[in-house]
């Protein structure tokens, strides 16, 4: 078992606020990942922010 969990989240256009990409991070250590990716909506380099966890719908 890895050290640490590490939870899913969504990358959010800070123009436009579509969820684009997903990330893991780990809560506990990271709170704000802010990272420089293209965005198909804006179709331009944007800042993505960490948003909300992405919850799975199978299981509990
Ligand atoms: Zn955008």
């Amino acid at each position: 078992m890895p050290r640490g969990k590490s939870t899913n989240v969504y990358l959010i256009c800070k123009d436009c606020k579509m969820q684009n990409y997903t990330t893991r991070i780990n809560k506990k250590t990271t709170t704000k990942l802010e990272h420089k990716k293209f965005c198909p909506t804006c179709k331009k380099m944007t800042v993505h922010a960490t948003g909300s966890e992405i919850k799975h719908s199978s299981g509990n």
